[in-house]
């Protein structure tokens, strides 16, 4: 975690940082309301489209310009006109519920008990999508767009496969790089500045298929798969780890076969989860797994993330995730605790989450600019617990309508 140093706030910020705290509490029921209309609605990934519907008509009654949809089914609008390209980005899927009896209120039913709105999705991550839309919102009523166009991003498949629709966005619909990216995950009104990436990994070893009451004429793949699981596990104090965001890791989540529980399995697969540092690249994960599992007869592959979004795109493609870690003095991070320092005369911890996101596209492959600012609690994400603290929401919400102020004066100060 960075120690933060106490930024100096110009006179124009202090003013406009008063204006969005006097004006920001008018909007609060509708924000509340338009947060509880998209808990109602069931979002897995893929299937997104009535959060997306309700959420282009938030942006149309708000005074948003050029509302659209982008290929990939997310919500877009925008407010401003300046030079700096801002991209607000927070997505509509969510998390499948586990077990609903858990849950101490119906999970699609939006229930506010005691400061807290309790629902699916609420803190992972719709909470988000109401901040920054209110954010941009208020930014755009109070004219404090500065020298920013801001693109609200109401995204979809990112918890499938986080940074897809935002590549297929930058690199199929011709959106412009923006100058940079604020993904409103939860970080409980906090600065994130990367994550660790992360890949999946498929292990195969074959043997030889032969009827279970003789097993001596087959070749067991599973006994073969034994001193394999051993050599992965052999490979964890030599992983590579980043002084800030920790150390790599990988682990065994899967084994499969053939499911014919009288037969020597002729094959035997492990799925491998892996957490990976920045720098890391498919190229150089295969090559460090095939070298401890190939000469036992494993061979190592990259799988292919099946994903379909809700306008029936098909955007599969190979589950890798990279990290990505922003410098800890980058302009960008300096705006995000000027505003903090601008609306509460204080300065936000800088840290790092534990989960991706789609900044794995937007920094880790695309070299964009990447923070992370949310009102929601990480405790709380894919948990029965699902919340958001309604005076955060709010909170967010000034953040996003002041920021561009801060960025303005940041980049050409
Ligand atoms: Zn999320």
């Amino acid at each position: 975690m960075t120690l933060p140093t106490r930024p100096r706030v110009p006179a124009h910020l202090t003013e406009a940082a008063g204006r969005v705290r006097a004006s920001a509490p008018a909007l609060a029921a509708a924000q509340i309301e338009y947060l509880s209309d998209i808990i109602r609605m069931r979002t897995y990934t893929g299937e997104e489209g009535p959060a997306v519907e309700r959420t282009l008509q938030e942006m149309r009654s708000g005074g948003f310009d050029d509302v659209r949809t982008a290929s990939a089914g997310d919500a877009l609008g925008t407010v401003g006109t300046g030079r700096y390209h801002l991209l607000y980005d927070a997505h509509l899927d969510h998390n499948e519920i586990a077990d609903e009896d858990e849950w101490p209120y119906p999970p699609l039913e939006p229930t506010v008990d005691d400061g807290k709105l309790y629902g699916l999705g609420a803190s992972d991550c719709k909470a988000g999508v109401a901040s920054i839309l209110y954010g941009a919102r208020l930014a755009a009523e109070l004219d404090l767009t500065a020298d920013c166009t801001v693109t609200v991003q109401g995204a979809t498949l990112e918890e499938d496969a986080e940074g897809f629709a935002m590549r297929h966005l930058l690199e199929a619909d011709g959106f412009p790089t923006p100058d940079a990216v604020l993904l409103a995950e939860a970080t409980d009104l906090t600065l994130r500045r990367g994550h660790r990436g992360r890949c999946e990994v498929r292990v195969k070893v074959r043997g030889k298929a032969a009827h279970a009451s003789t097993p001596e004429l087959g070749d067991n793949a599973i006994s073969k798969m034994r001193p394999i699981l051993d050599a992965l596990d052999a490979m964890t104090p030599d992983l590579p780890t980043d002084g800030t965001l920790g150390r790599g890791t990988q682990v065994v989540t899967m084994l499969t076969g053939p499911h014919t529980p009288n037969s020597v399995p002729s094959w035997c697969e492990a799925t491998i989860d892996r957490r990976l540092t920045p720098g890391e690249t498919p190229e150089s994960i295969l090559a460090e797994i095939g070298a401890a599992v190939g000469p036992l007869g494993g061979t190592a592959e990259l799988p292919i993330q099946p994903v379909t979004s809700w306008t029936g795109l098909d955007l599969s493609g190979p589950a890798f995730f990279p990290g990505w870690l922003l410098d800890g003095d980058d302009p960008l991070v300096d705006a995000g605790r000027l505003t903090c320092a601008a609306l509460w005369d204080q300065e936000p911890p800088v840290d790092v989450w534990q989960f991706s996101t789609n900044g794995t596209y937007s920094a880790g492959a695309a070299g964009i600019p990447t923070i992370g600012y949310g009102p929601m609690e990480e405790e709380y994400v894919h948990t029965p617990l699902d919340q958001v603290d309604l005076v955060k929401l709010l909170k967010a919400a000034m953040f996003y309508a002041l920021f561009p102020t801060a960025y303005t004066h940041i980049r050409s100060g």
